[in-house]
């Protein structure tokens, strides 16, 4: 691809405007992006990174709606007026003990057991501000109208903001939805995605007691967690193929010389559709019913989220497709493509280097088991979920190896390219409205009758302690590594 295959859309004015926007402020770009990497901050807790993002929004014209949903760091942030309302929503998390220096290729933290980005959530961040605001430049300059909604989306990897935010009507005014996500090439599909999944605490009570002298005088809520994964093993037999389910024991009591009064298991229940991880999820209920009801204990169950599984829509897809075309792969130096495949090398995985082409579009996508929390906003609106090349080829997300290239040229090579393709989207969409009424009529037809419902209880709140102890070990320590320098775009 590359630039021989820009076609004329690109001599859009608007477009260039936009691009050479982008251009001037790589540097800028590429600070944020590092900026983020170095916060690398828990989902629930990313202050120092919605900070940073709101503020940039705002100092740039938008209104910022701070503490969405009752998400300290979450935000909506709006420019424009008139129609269509588009909107762009990413997340910015990072990883528990997943910290790692830039540029090493071998495991090497910055601060020895603190979180870390290992998957580029960080680049996300980047592009989604970058893009927005050269778009936002393009349609001042050219006097295009039409409304953009930028959303920053906590905790994505406990699955946790985005469907607060639909079922509480901040996309009722939306168009359509855009949301970048780093990979490692230029990719896109439509059709489902991802999966759909249940999050939920089950809590067992029972009553403590000496071990060793009066067992008899205890009632161990440990047995009920146990006795519950028992049964949920056994059901496992009887689930259907896409489901699946995954748990860790958040609390399993403190010493053995104590009964357990309070024990705690944390499960993800995962299906193709909503129904089917409701059913996974309804089952398990009975099952802790049955588990609680063995070890004479009660079981509380909480959930956490409730996420639909990630669709994508055809025409977005195959708008952004076009976008990659004419923008096409970064131009990787020698040194970047060697980081790469030294890298792949460390890693064992495929040595294949950087990607040099977009990759042909997934029609209909194969689902994948993973979830993401996007996944209510593409039921609700027509949403395209479109990957960027910032971070290196193959490497698993989540490891060591993935948090190596995030703050080095190739994701800032790769965030630049991704906030063009996102701002040249964004002026397609604007520039031409029968985009808009296209994609809900391939909405439409696609969704059928599955209409879009809240999976989360009305009065469920946003979970505030969630990774907090983990933050505050650490951020001070992480401070110290923190970019001395502020982005500022102009
Ligand atoms: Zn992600």
């Amino acid at each position: 691809m590359g630039a021989k295959n820009m076609s004329q859309k690109l001599t859009r004015p608007e477009k260039i405007c936009a691009f050479d926007y982008l251009n001037q402020n790589a540097r800028q770009i590429a600070l944020l992006n590092d900026a983020v990497f170095y916060f690398g901050e828990l989902g629930m807790q990313e202050y120092e990174t919605a900070g940073l993002l709101c503020d940039l929004l705002e100092e740039n014209g938008f209104t910022l709606e701070r503490n969405l949903s009752g998400f300290p760091t979450g935000f909506c942030a709006s420019w424009g007026n008139g129609g269509p309302v588009v909107a762009v929503h990413t997340e910015y998390d990072a990883n528990p003990d997943n910290s790692q220096k830039s540029g090493i290729t071998e495991p090497a933290s910055i601060v020895a057991g603190a979180p870390g980005h290992c998957e580029g959530h960080n680049a996300n961040a980047a592009v989604m501000v970058a893009g927005a605001l050269a778009t936002k430049q393009a349609m001042e300059k050219f006097g295009i109208s039409g409304r953009l909604k930028i959303f920053g989306a906590p905790a994505e990897e406990q699955l946790v903001s985005r469907p607060y935010f639909v079922r509480d009507g901040h996309f009722d005014d939306v168009d359509i939805a855009l949301a970048p996500h780093v990979g490692g090439q230029f990719n896109v599909g439509y059709g489902l995605i991802q999966s759909a999944l249940i999050s939920a605490y089950f809590t067992f009570h029972g009553e403590s007691a000496h071990a060793g002298s009066a067992p008899w005088k205890g009632r161990d809520a440990l047995d009920g967690v146990i006795l519950m994964d028992v049964g949920m093993a056994e059901f496992r037999e009887h689930m259907q193929p896409q489901s699946m389910c995954q748990r860790v024991i958040t609390q399993g009591g403190d010493q053995p010389n104590v009964i357990p009064k309070r024990a705690q298991v944390w499960w993800y229940f995962r299906g193709p559709t909503a129904q089917a991880a409701m059913s996974v999820f309804e089952r398990a209920k009975k099952i802790a019913e049955g588990a609680a009801l063995m070890s004479n204990t009660s079981v509380e169950i909480e959930v956490q989220s409730a996420v639909w599984p990630v669709r994508g829509n055809r025409t977005l897809a195959e708008l952004v497709q076009s976008e990659y075309e004419q923008i096409g792969a970064p131009d990787w130096s020698a040194d970047e493509e060697a980081l790469a495949r030294a890298l792949q090398e460390r890693a064992g995985v495929k040595i294949e280097g950087l990607a040099r082409d977009v990759a042909r579009m997934k029609g209909p996508a194969t689902q994948k088991p993973a979830s993401n929390d996007a996944g209510d906003v593409s039921w609700k609106v027509p949403m395209a979920k479109f990957y960027f090349p910032a971070n290196v080829p193959n490497i698993s997300y989540h490891h060591w190896a993935a948090g190596v290239a995030l703050a080095t040229s190739i994701a800032h090579k790769g965030a630049l390219a991704g906030a063009k393709v996102l701002a040249g989207s964004l002026l397609e969409i604007f520039a031409n409205p029968e985009i808009v009424q296209k994609a809900k009529k391939t909405f439409a037809e696609e969704i059928g009758d599955q209409t879009w419902y809240s999976m989360l209880p009305d009065d469920q709140t946003p979970p505030l302690d969630l990774n907090r102890a983990t933050m505050e070990k650490y951020r001070e320590l992480m401070r110290v590594h923190y970019l001395k320098e502020r982005p500022h775009f102009s």
